[in-house]
């Protein structure tokens, strides 16, 4: 089931001492017409995507990010599984930044890869998860479901926070806000984790759709019982059988090779490493103003602009530029400051303050950003309105 919304391949890359198994299924599930989650593994990368934005945003989102993580993902350690993701993350802002229609698009990841234990100094093979947004991993210890993965969510940050109870929040109405995904910020935090493996374990990855449908106990009955790949059909027939608002997509991996269970039990999940690409971030934010983080991380036009300059930068399509026309947003035809001869010429503008707009986007206007299109800079600068308004409404 799931049809071309799932991927198996195989590619070995290197020899393991343990190896896994795996089984997916995904399902469009009773109330939505296209399936924007995605799944994909190889022998030793495994991973599950939600993706979001209108059009067919989603469904683009969460394609090209788990592509670019199987793709990407060369081994053999943590980090380099973290840096495929960063990749993915800059895959799915360039899609967006060239295709107006997929413009704001984004996709929640978590994966599960075979990794060198210990930052790859050719210790005993290990496993590696990552995670950004809602998306879940889970381990099955015994009968008991064991959450590795925390959401990155308006609730789960409300809950942490002590301001909300887990039953609060599963029902909460504003339980799909996300606080961080990919194709939001240019540079965004990224969750891993690193623990060994033991013949017989069982991991669950899978979208919201699965856990807003099913409970845990359900869930971890389900898990236990049967060969992978019908545990991950019955998963999801039964969370679309329960109501199926929303995509459901599982992927259900097995460690069948590896060093036996420890006896008197497995050693707790470690605490997530938090990092961006300039490094560790170690606190988790929880007191910070919940809003805050919001107006930061959804539908940040500064991160978005930020991106589109690199982007554009890089294709050196700089036809257009966004700059300062004494004090307002204005767009140029040529390039920012000249080129010998051909001095850049006012086109439109005069509508929009640059003192109205946030700190960031109005240095980013006044250093100026190239664009390819008269049509992208109009695009941006219409970004810019609606996070005015966007940022008014939450206000308010
Ligand atoms: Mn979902």
């Amino acid at each position: 089931m799931g049809g071309e919304r799932q991927v198996m391949m195989a590619r070995r890359t290197r020899r393991r001492s343990i190896r896994l198994e795996a089984g997916s299924a995904s399902h469009v599930g009773r109330i939505r017409e296209v399936n924007q989650d995605y799944v994909a593994s190889t022998d030793e990368v495994f991973v599950v995507a939600d993706g979001m934005g209108g059009h067919r945003g989603g469904e683009v989102a969460s394609a090209v990010a788990t592509t670019e993580v199987i793709d990407g993902f060369t081994g053999p350690d943590r980090a380099s599984l973290v840096r495929a993701v960063r990749q993915a993350n800059r895959a799915v802002l360039e899609r967006a930044a060239f295709d107006p229609d997929l413009a704001g698009m984004g996709t929640t990841l978590c994966a599960l890869a075979v990794v060198d234990g210990s930052g790859g100094q050719g210790g005993p093979d290990a496993l590696a998860v990552v995670n950004i947004g809602d998306s879940r991993v889970y381990r099955l210890d015994l009968d008991e479901l064991v959450r590795v993965s925390d959401d990155h969510s308006l609730v789960a940050d409300l809950v942490r926070a002590g301001e909300l109870t887990s039953e609060e929040a599963a029902v909460h109405p504003q339980r799909n806000i996300l606080t961080r995904a990919l194709g939001i910020e240019v540079d965004p935090t990224i969750d891993s984790w690193e623990f060994p493996p033991a013949c017989g374990d069982r991991f669950l990855l899978c979208s919201d759709g699965l856990f807003n449908e099913l409970e845990d106990d359900r869930i971890a009955e389900l898990l236990g019982d049967g060969p992978v790949q019908e545990v991950a059909g019955r998963l999801v027939s039964e969370a679309v059988a329960a109501g199926g608002h929303d995509n459901v997509t599982v992927l259900v991996v097995e460690v069948v090779e590896g060093p036996d269970r420890p006896l008197g039990g497995r050693p707790p999940i470690p605490e997530a490493r938090l990092e961006r690409s300039t490094g560790l971030v170690r606190s988790r934010r929880v007191d910070d103003d919940p809003r805050a983080i919001l107006r930061t991380t959804i539908g940040s036009v500064a991160a978005v602009v930020a991106t589109a300059i690199l982007v554009l930068s890089l294709y050196a399509r700089q036809g257009w530029f966004i700059g300062d026309d004494e004090g307002d947003v204005a767009v140029f035809r040529g390039r920012s400051g000249g080129i010998l001869w051909f001095d850049p010429t006012f086109e439109e503008g005069g509508d929009l303050r640059l003192a109205r707009l946030d700190d960031s986007t109005r240095a980013a206007i006044i250093e100026t950003i190239p664009t390819g299109t008269l049509a992208e800079a109009r695009l941006l600068i219409e970004g810019f309105r609606n996070n005015l308004r966007d940022t008014a409404s939450s206000n308010g």
